[in-house]
């Protein structure tokens, strides 16, 4: 490889590396999307990408258990949480090319591996391994002015071993003033010695340095703001200048993390060492949000109904989402999680009590969803405001079918595939949006394979909650599910009093006759809203998204009045 040749192709995207240290969940991918926005404040275009050490091909068919809900982009690539805060702080939109895994990497080396193109050499990790990645590194080039690239993982990992190769070997490619390494690390306070304390960090640091990288700058997550002292201590040992050690203290509201960062000097430095000029940061909104959110007028309760409700990464986006309704209309959203099959055991009215809001997001199989669907029965009969996601609209269907429309037999294919009256079910044919490629599957279908996933159009009927929440005809929403409303059935639901206010219509050439249900709605309730899609992943902080907004200010309506 030529350096030389290197540094002039990648002169015009400047690149920052963050790297982890000590523990995981230190927020890697928080201060990642907060230097995005304070980048951005200062008119500067930025992209990002995640690059995942572990070896599933995408995190499509993990488990949120472990590794927190899986997000979904527009072109419908199954990624990483990270890819929505990003999507959230900033203005990016992200894709299949911001998100790598190690077994994606490895994919690709194999397949070109059998496919002969190596031509009978001996592959390694170096440099094939290593080139694979910088090869997805490098497809950032010219999108932004900055590229922010996450690694995930915690140095000291066998595993990241490949990618921290590669961004090593990327650096030193890209020259100086070119790209950068900040590393986030902890440094935490130890109660018994009444001091925070350093040595975590430097070891850290020192394990980075082994294998070839220097932090250019830290990012200290800790409880108390670091002295003078302590920055000069973790200087010396960690070879980066006092004013490169930044506090990352702990905050109420994630949303205070970028001014955090900028209040320490962080976005001045990144731009003194990637030698960026630009005007003064215009903060004034991100100062109003958290102005709003420290002091907001209303609170309200309300209720998710989940299956991983101990874990609240597995619904990130959700969360944040409501969070943002809440913004949207000053208040307040107290998030109840609860069980559904606690519901199913209990019962819904004693653990909905005190909800003015009920939601039912998105899920698969069927553990819970009997405890979902009487939750449902509550919202509706006691007009409670109620908000189905994907699997939650589907559920508010199969309710609505047995209890008001007379279809006592109704279900889902996924729960039940033998049922009569299958009210939402397994699609056999269908065509991508995207490609127009016909989709076939069947109960056999590879899983991960075979799910409509990413943006597709929805046209929404007038005088409709959908209608009053986006004020436009049509929408672009993000999908990822197996199974649909059967318009079979629509005659019968919609004679009973379901409005039908959202349709993927047939495509020109792509999808002749083919007509998706994307929203549900009850006439006779103050809010009722079941959506085919997920809207939390196009919610952010500055753009609470319409039907969360919406869903909230009824919510508020219904405390006040109850
Ligand atoms: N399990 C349902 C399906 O596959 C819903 C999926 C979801 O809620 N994301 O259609």
């Amino acid at each position: 490889m030529n350096p030389s040749n290197e540094t002039s192709k990648i002169s015009k995207t400047k690149f920052i590396f963050i790297t982890g240290g000590v523990l995981s969940s230190l927020g890697k991918g928080l201060a990642a999307a907060a230097i995005g926005a304070l980048l951005e404040s200062r008119s500067l275009t930025v992209t990002f990408q995640k690059l995942d050490p572990y070896i599933n091909v995408d995190p499509g068919t993990m488990n949120p258990f472990q590794h927190g809900e899986v997000y979904v982009t527009d072109d419908g690539a199954e990624t990483d949480l990270d890819l929505g805060h990003y999507e959230r702080y900033t203005s990016v939109i992200m894709g299949q090319k911001h998100n790598y895994t190690s077994g994606r990497i490895y994919y690709s080396v194999i397949t070109k591996e059998r496919a002969g193109k190596y031509l009978g050499g001996t592959v390694q990790v170096i440099p094939h391994v290593t080139d694979e990645i910088k090869a997805a590194i490098r497809q950032l080039e010219g999108d932004a002015d900055v590229a922010i690239i996450e690694i995930g993982g915690t140095i000291g990992d066998i595993e990241s071993l490949p990618f921290l190769e590669a961004i090593r070997q990327f650096k030193y490619d890209a020259g100086e003033q070119n790209s950068i390494f900040i590393h986030v690390t902890l440094v935490p306070y130890i109660k018994t010695a009444g001091e925070v304390k350093t040595k975590p960090t430097q070891h850290s640091v020192k394990e980075m340095r082994a294998i070839g990288l220097q932090p250019d700058i830290l990012l200290c997550r800790t409880g108390r703001q670091l002295s003078d002292e302590i920055k000069a201590k973790i200087s010396l040992f960690c070879n980066v200048p006092p004013e490169a050690v930044i506090t990352a203290r702990d905050v109420k509201s994630i949303y205070e993390v970028p001014l955090l960062l900028h209040e320490e000097g962080l976005d001045a430095r990144i731009l003194e060492l990637l030698n960026i000029w630009t005007g003064a940061p215009r903060l004034d909104s991100w100062y109003e949000l958290v102005r709003k959110i420290k002091a907001p007028a209303h609170s309200v309760v309300i209720g998710i109904i989940g299956k991983y409700v101990e874990l609240a990464e597995s619904y990130k986006s959700l969360h944040e989402a409501i969070v943002h309704g809440g913004f949207a209309n000053d208040a307040q959203v107290e998030l109840r999680y609860v069980s559904a099959e606690d519901i199913e055991k209990k019962g819904a009215a004693g653990l909905l009590k005190g909800c003015s809001g009920i939601l039912v997001p998105g899920g698969f199989g069927k553990r819970g969803v009997e405890g979902k669907v009487r939750a449902i029965t509550y919202a509706r009969e006691r007009k409670v405001p109620f908000l189905g996601i994907c699997l939650g609209m589907q559920l508010a269907v199969i309710e609505f079918a047995k209890n008001v429309a007379g279809l006592d037999k109704a279900a889902s294919e996924e729960f039940d595939e033998n049922t009569t009256q299958p009210v939402i079910y397994l699609m056999r044919e269908w065509y991508d949006y995207r490609t127009g490629e016909l989709q076939i599957r069947d109960e056999k279908s590879e899983k991960g394979g075979s799910m409509r996933l990413g943006a597709y159009p929805c046209v929404i009927l007038e005088s409709t909650f959908a209608h009053a929440a986006y004020g436009s005809k049509e929408v672009f929403e993000r999908h990822r599910h197996r199974f649909e409303f059967n318009l079979k059935f629509r005659d019968q639901l919609v004679k009973s009093g379901m409005i039908i206010s959202g349709i993927s219509p047939p495509k020109e050439g792509v999808s002749p006759d083919l007509e998706l249900v994307e929203i549900v709605e009850l006439a006779d309730h103050p809010w009722f809203l079941g959506c085919q899609f997920h809207p939390e992943f196009k919610s952010g902080p500055m753009k609470p998204h319409p039907i969360f907004k919406n869903f909230v200010k009824a919510s508020l309506k219904f405390a006040k009045s109850g």
